[in-house]
């Protein structure tokens, strides 16, 4: 991490907790954030979830993000939920172009640009995951793929002045128990980080890098030790408010 970065913890609970669990898990959340002042904290329950959590979250330091988003403002696009209906429920954040969404339901990098590009617009902050197969890693394509990725929303980000945040989430760690090493991390992130200053010093500069898959709290420190990585994105050790909470000390 650099100190001129405040760290970003984010919990993407994916497709579980729906309902009251869900707002437990929030409660728990809001009472250990507000020990740990110097970390963002973020969760993601599923959309069900969303306004429940919102109200339990009000007045706590914790942020909320959804987990997806339509790129459209309203209209007949039956299933799909708007970056306005998604602020309207108390959401500051959205991920997107989790690999889940890219693998399960086709989503490509235009398409993922597009989701950018709307979040931004309606004032939510996107949190762009972006990442390599092990497929892709063992043909040594991880940078290549990875600035394919990042390609195609950096002139999204560049225009605008929000403080965003880019997931790093080698396909093959996430949900597998196998996380990248800190060395991996970094050399990914480090990647990023040039490309972004490339681009835009300034974007570089605010842009948090996260890295997700397999974070656990005994690895946590390792990865935040990292120049580049300035959070994490946790999925199945944040349903557990005591592993997310260690995790989130450990930045
Ligand atoms: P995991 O998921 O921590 O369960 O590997 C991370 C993610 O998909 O964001």
């Amino acid at each position: 991490m650099n100190p001129s970065r405040r760290p970003l913890i984010a919990g993407n609970w994916k497709m579980f907790h729906g309902g009251r669990k869900g707002v437990e898990l929030a409660q728990e959340c809001a009472t250990f954030a507000g020990g740990l002042p110097g970390v963002d904290i973020v969760v993601a329950p599923p959309f069900t979830a969303l306004a429940a959590v919102a109200s339990v979250l009000e007045g706590s330091p914790v942020g909320l993000a959804a987990q997806n988003v339509y790129p459209k403002d309203e209209g007949a696009f039956t299933g799909e939920i708007s970056p306005p209906m998604l602020k309207e429920c108390g959401c500051s954040w959205v991920i997107v172009g989790h690999s889940e969404r890219r693998e399960h339901f086709g989503e490509r990098n235009t398409f993922v640009a597009e989701k950018v590009a709307a979040t931004l617009q309606a004032g939510l902050l996107p949190i762009v995951c972006v990442g390599e197969s092990l497929a892709q890693r063992q043909a040594n394509e991880t940078l290549l793929i990875v600035k394919q990725q990042v390609d195609a929303f950096l002139d999204i980000l560049a225009q605008s002045k929000a403080a965003v945040a880019i997931a790093y989430e080698p396909v093959w760690a996430i949900g597998t128990g196998k996380v990248a090493g800190p060395a991996e991390a970094e050399e990914v992130h480090a990647a990023i980080r040039t490309w972004l200053s490339t681009r835009d010093e300034g974007l570089a500069a605010r842009t948090r890098i996260l890295y997700g898959g397999s974070v656990k709290p005994d690895n946590a420190a390792a990865l935040l030790a990292c120049p580049n990585v300035d959070g994490a994105l946790v999925g199945g050790a944040s349903l557990d408010a005591g592993s997310f909470s260690a995790i989130a000390r450990a930045a």
